[in-house]
């Protein structure tokens, strides 16, 4: 089959819509016929290599899949062939204490798609029954990939970590990314005030047309820390939503009011922020760390995504061959939502 892979680390190059052996399916696997692999901004750190990632080459990219079941192993019961999936990006031992209290992603093996494992940029995905969801009736395939990833994580950033409430006020860092334009929805889902930033104006004014945002800072032109203190009447937000990481960290410390939260699951600007300590202890702060989210927190985003609350953003979609295209768009951050790949 065909599959988009690295060999080595490094430039856009590396990435090759290669031939490579089919999966094999194990007696607790679901073989799924790809219809569509979204990206994330992962699969860029996974293609130029991260400190910690051992894994076999070829590498598969990606993390976030949907498509047909196509055959499942002799242990695997009431999934039929022929069925639309999504797949759960998030491998887990399913048996410690974390797997079985719903707690998944704190399981000491927990893997992501793509990243510690094989993904599924490639025309056959076979995966574990467990990460088997059903697809929302009402999306198309380009649609359903680009939920999982992204839609997980912020749920579990605002609604698991940050335990949102109706009326809090809300700044979601990068809109254009696909967790913002997640964020952003989930927010407003809840009842929130959502305070958004963004690189360009257009950018700007999608988050609040497409996604409901209901104020937009260009955080190139404008100094978002002057802005949200106006905006806010210098009450400053409840809670933050971040994965820039360094470049705004000491300003989102500041941005927070009175036993306000920040949440962070990445760091994609650097990892070194400076923390004022004093400001954390004076308005009782807390600072927590997100990565992924349960399997459970899916099923409540796939409600809301079929009663059309919530709504998948796709940017583009590009042929599995123009992978290269899809990672350069993404580093240039020339994107609002998701690019999708799909098998050419
Ligand atoms: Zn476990």
């Amino acid at each position: 089959m065909k599959a988009v892979v690295v060999y080595e680390h490094g430039g856009i190059e590396k990435l090759i819509y290669d031939e490579i052996p089919d999966p094999e399916v194990r007696a607790n696997d679901v073989l799924v016929q790809v219809k569509a692999c979204a990206m994330n901004h992962l699969d860029v750190w996974v293609r130029k290599g991260l400190p910690h990632l051992k894994i076999k080459y070829p590498h598969v990219l990606g993390s976030d899949i949907s498509g047909i079941v196509a055959k499942v192993g002799k242990d695997v019961r009431g999934i039929e062939i022929g069925t639309h999936v999504l797949v759960s990006p998030g491998l887990t031992c399913g048996r410690c204490v974390y797997c079985l209290s719903g707690r998944d992603n704190l399981c000491r093996e927990y893997a992501i798609l793509g990243e510690n494992t094989p993904g599924g940029c490639s025309e056959y995905f076979s995966v574990p029954k467990e990460n088997i969801l059903p697809m929302p009736k009402n999306v198309s395939f380009e649609e359903g990939a680009s939920i999982p990833l992204v839609f997980l994580t912020a749920w579990h950033m605002l609604v698991t970590r940050a335990e949102i409430k109706p009326g809090e006020v809300v700044l979601v860092q990068a809109a254009g990314s696909g967790v913002g334009s997640a964020a952003i929805q989930i927010a407003k889902l809840f009842g929130a005030t959502v305070i958004t930033t963004a690189g360009t104006d257009e950018k700007v004014e999608k988050a609040k047309s497409l996604l409901g945002a209901d104020y937009g800072i260009n955080y190139k032109t404008q100094d978002f820390l002057s802005e949200l203190r106006k905006i806010t009447q210098k009450r400053g937000v409840d809670i933050i939503i971040d994965h820039t990481g360094e470049v705004n960290w000491e300003k989102n410390i500041l941005s927070l009011t009175m036993g306000g939260r920040m949440v962070v699951c990445g760091s994609t600007s650097g990892y070194e922020g400076k923390t004022d300590i004093r400001q954390v202890f004076f308005r009782r702060l807390s600072i927590l760390g997100s990565t992924m989210g349960s399997k459970s927190d899916l099923f409540e985003v796939i409600k809301h995504v079929e009663s059309r609350r919530l709504k998948p953003v796709v940017y583009k979609i590009l042929p599995m061959s123009q992978a290269q295209e899809g990672h350069r768009l993404m580093e240039n951050r020339d994107v609002f939502g998701k690019i999708v790949l799909v098998p050419s």
